[in-house]
């Protein structure tokens, strides 16, 4: 799978947004509304994954719609576990995107990571340094949100 500079910020963006909701910082309207908006401007992601997510959305925008007009009442079921598989479901899809991405090397991206030490990656771009002890073939910048090669990563098997 190959993501743009722009939507391996947008997937980081959508990450985050998905943690803040857990976090009770987003409430269930606004992450509704979030993700749409996020999916919507991905360029390189396939159509049937964002059928998929959008599926997703669309499961949990039925559960706000009932506790919005009242009928969450006559809910089959737990709504707030409901809310909480769903939003499990789109974090994995998220999370099991990121990995695929960064477990191959991006022929497109120039830069690699420099070691500082035992422990720390430092980004050439923005001059962040992070603690990273990863050894998949890419490795991102957690400031500047760059996909960047990774010094550590381990040959090809
Ligand atoms: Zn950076």
């Amino acid at each position: 799978m190959l993501l743009s500079e722009y939507d391996l910020k947008q997937i980081l963006l959508i990450e985050k947004k998905i943690f803040w909701f857990e976090i009770n910082k987003l409430d269930l309207p606004e992450i509704i509304c979030d993700l749409e908006g996020l999916i919507n401007v991905l360029q390189y992601v396939s159509d049937f994954w964002k059928e998929e997510f959008r599926s997703e959305i669309n499961s949990l925008e039925i559960i706000n719609d009932s506790i919005e007009d009242g009928s969450i009442s006559k809910w089959k079921g737990n709504y707030q576990e409901d809310i909480h598989n769903g939003i499990k479901k789109l974090k994995k899809m998220i999370i099991s995107m990121l990995e695929e991405y960064l477990g191959r090397s991006d022929s497109n991206i120039l830069e690699k990571a420099i070691i500082g030490d035992t422990c720390w990656l430092i980004c050439p771009k923005c001059n962040d340094a992070w603690e990273s002890d990863s050894l998949t073939a890419m490795v991102v910048c957690p400031k500047c949100c760059r996909a960047l090669h990774n010094p550590r990563a381990t040959q090809y098997k």
